[in-house]
């Protein structure tokens, strides 16, 4: 299933130099990291330990991808999970959930001999959204208010817990997970520029023999509106094509027929804005 897959993925470490693009982004995100890294002299001086990241933006930009490069550079254990999971019929089961989901992160930060460990809940806006609104219903309440209990309470003396979210909604939020000492932090990972994608296409092409003339500048040019995501399928698609077509190297119009797919297959937004 797909969330198997999922699961499987995160056991595969990545760095922040495998995501291509994305520069301001990481750039903000490896600031807030400093208070990992830094934890004894954050301490020292008496700041308040930074216990959540919301990364917000599209689907596919990458917010897994960051969520993961972070523990990998702040030396941390990773867990994930999404909001979805936490939804359930029966009340409490989700609340209950919640409070697994943040012993599991300890013990396993214990099993791996880490100092801290990074949370990652992907569609964090299944479960926070705001209290009270048509799309909350009371299981929902409950889970929610267990999870800023949870937060509040993360004060393991050995382990360090850095919760990261993602959403395509932060607007969707309940107030109490935007508050100072929750998720203070908000990093907005929007879709890649053409420099960004021109990396992205790099990245995923690196593995492929390409053909000496593939000008991944002029992909880049034509994908304005394709995510990280698109941009690996696009290059996926074109080695899928010069494989049906008995080649050993993937050529421009590969590239060519893998976009024109990629925007038949989803609802790609190609118009500028301006
Ligand atoms: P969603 O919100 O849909 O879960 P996401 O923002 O978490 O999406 P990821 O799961 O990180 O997106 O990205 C999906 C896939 O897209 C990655 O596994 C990778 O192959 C590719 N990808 C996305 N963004 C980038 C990027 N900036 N650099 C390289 N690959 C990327």
């Amino acid at each position: 299933s797909m969330t198997e897959q999922k699961n499987k993925d995160y056991l595969i470490s990545i760095n922040f130099d495998q995501i291509g693009g994305q520069e301001g982004p990481k750039k903000e995100l490896l600031e807030a990291l400093d208070f990992i890294v830094n934890k004894d002299l954050v301490s020292k001086l008496g700041i308040r330990p930074l216990k959540g990241i919301i990364l917000a933006g599209p689907p596919g930009t990458g917010k897994t991808l960051l969520a993961k490069a972070a523990a990998k550079f702040t030396d941390s254990s990773f867990i994930a999970t999404s909001g979805s999971e936490f939804v359930e019929m029966y009340a409490g089961v989700g609340a209950k959930r919640v409070r697994k989901l943040f012993s599991d992160a300890i013990k396993l930060a214990k099993k791996e001999k880490k100092e801290s460990t990074v949370i990652f809940i992907d569609e964090i806006d299944v479960l926070g959204v705001k209290r009270g609104s048509n799309s909350s219903h009371m299981e929902y309440d409950q889970t929610l208010n267990q999870l800023l209990v949870e937060m509040d309470g993360v004060k393991s003396k050995d382990i360090q817990v850095l919760i990261m979210a993602a959403t395509n909604r932060i607007d969707l939020l309940d107030d109490a997970l935007l508050r100072p000492g929750r998720f203070d932090r908000v990093v907005n990972i929007p879709l890649p520029s053409k420099e960004g994608r021109l990396e992205i296409l790099k990245i995923h092409s690196k593995n492929k023999p390409l053909d000496d003339v593939v000008d991944l500048d002029s992909v880049a040019a034509q994908t304005f509106g394709f995510s990280g995501a698109h941009l690996e399928s696009v290059t996926n698609e074109a080695a899928i094509l010069a494989l049906r077509n008995n080649r050993v190297n993937v050529i421009q119009k590969d590239f060519q027929d893998a976009i024109e797919k990629v925007i038949m297959g989803e609802k790609i937004d190609r118009v500028p804005s301006k």
